[in-house]
């Protein structure tokens, strides 16, 4: 019988897996559907030997000292800021805008002060900031909104920013100085040996079993469990009773090409030219020396895996109804960037997990307090009803 099954082998259920088995000795089951862990995080040596993010560029940053230190005990790091550039106008300019973005972009000479002056100048009134598109053009205007977010918003989420729940486009600042680091975020490090390398150690423990390949609908009836942690689609979980929450989806195109270096950046994005939004070169975020390159296109699509939530009023409205659910639903805990339906980033969902964990063990070392609550334990029964082994 094991303690927890839990589905999903990325952040949500590995982080839960390891505190599990290593801090409260409980016996673990980990299914992916997907023939590897490490979830979308996953990388791996493609067939030229260059370690490759299967899933898009996974760049790790984080303000939380407690997420990094934890994932510390798992994987040594290499120091990394990442650095984008955007394709406006026939030119490379730094993404997010700053100084030097506005300077090259208008052949200007501005200092700090003069560029503020001058987003001052162009920022449109907004009374209240509400959506992807009232975050940008209240910032710095129309024109640059177009040159940099609006295509790009429209490519990625299939619709207008104006649409869109304003933390979206707010995920990306803008800066009067040079700053040109993508994030600003106190740690920021790629794992040393690759994520999947990291995923290894986090479940890497005599009480976690691994089945890959394995949806969880298949072995529900015949593995007995006493609780379920689920990191899928919350919306899969319950049969789209309430109709389906929408996903974003992307197709990646990988290539490896026969020259050493390939972008000027680690990454190019691409908000007005090509179907693709960005191209990521992945030796730029791992430090690997290969005579060879690998790039990944990223071409969004609606129809595919779920990568992305979106973010909107309806969208959230609909999931809330889910979550009433599965606040209902004894014995399932949902976590993660698909359970909980948020635009979350690997430290946010890190730290939901261990947040979770937290709960669930104040959760059982009161339930060794106080007597058993009658009902509780009828989830547990019926799962146990169902070991084959006792009919
Ligand atoms: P997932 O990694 O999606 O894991 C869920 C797992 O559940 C999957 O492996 C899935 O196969 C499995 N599963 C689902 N249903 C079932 C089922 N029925 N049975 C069995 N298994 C099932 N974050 C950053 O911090 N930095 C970045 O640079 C960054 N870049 C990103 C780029 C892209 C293109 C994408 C899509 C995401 C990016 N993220 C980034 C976000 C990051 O991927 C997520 O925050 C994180 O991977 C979420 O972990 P998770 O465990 O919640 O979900
Ligand atoms: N965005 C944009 N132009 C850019 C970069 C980002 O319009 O050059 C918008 C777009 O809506 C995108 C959002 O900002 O989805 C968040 O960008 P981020 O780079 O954080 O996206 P992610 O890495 O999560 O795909």
């Amino acid at each position: 019988m094991f303690d927890y099954l839990i589905v999903g082998a990325g952040f949500a259920g590995s982080v839960l897996a390891e505190r599990l088995a290593t801090r409260s000795n409980k016996k673990v089951l980990v299914v992916d559907k997907r023939n590897h862990i490490a979830g979308n995080a996953y990388d791996h040596y493609n067939e030229d030997g260059i370690l490759v993010h299967k899933y898009g560029p996974h760049i790790f940053h984080t303000n939380s000292k407690d997420v990094f230190e934890y994932l510390s005990d798992f994987t040594d790091w290499r120091p990394y800021e990442h650095r984008v550039l955007a394709s406006v106008d026939g030119q490379l300019v730094p993404m997010p805008i700053n100084l030097d973005t506005i300077n090259k972009l208008y052949g200007l000479k501005l200092n700090s002060f003069e560029v503020e002056e001058f987003f001052e100048s162009v920022a449109e009134k907004v009374p209240v900031v509400k959506t992807s598109e009232d975050v940008v053009v209240s910032k710095v205007g129309r024109e640059l909104y177009e040159k940099f977010f609006r295509n790009y918003t429209r490519k990625q989420w299939g619709m207008d920013p104006s649409e869109l729940d304003k933390s979206v486009t707010s995920r990306v600042p803008t800066r009067t100085n040079r700053d040109d680091r993508y994030f600003t975020d106190t740690y920021q490090a790629m794992p040393l040996h690759g994520y999947t390398r990291m995923f290894e150690r986090l479940l890497d423990h005599p009480n976690i079993k691994v089945m890959l390949n394995t949806d969880y609908h298949d072995i529900i009836d015949f593995i007995p469990f006493k609780e379920m942690i689920f990191t899928g689609p919350v919306d899969e979980f319950f049969d789209f009773k309430y109709g389906k929450l929408p996903y974003r989806s992307l197709e990646f195109k990988h290539e490896t090409l026969n020259t050493e270096n390939y972008l000027a950046a680690p990454v190019v994005n691409y908000p007005n030219d090509n179907l693709y939004t960005r191209i990521t070169e992945f030796k730029a975020l791992t430090g690997q020396q290969h005579p060879k390159t690998a790039i990944v296109y990223e071409y969004p699509k609606a129809e595919g895996d779920p990568y992305y939530p979106v973010p909107r009023l309806e969208n959230a409205e609909l999931y809330n109804k889910y979550k009433k659910l599965a606040d209902q639903t004894p014995n399932v805990h949902f976590v993660g960037r698909l359970a909980t339906y948020k635009y979350y980033n690997m430290d946010q969902v890190v730290a939901q997990a261990l947040t979770l964990y937290k709960k669930l063990t104040e959760k059982s070392e009161d339930t060794a307090r106080k007597p058993a609550i009658s009902g509780s334990t009828e989830l547990v029964d019926k799962l146990v009803s169902r070991d084959p082994a006792k009919p």
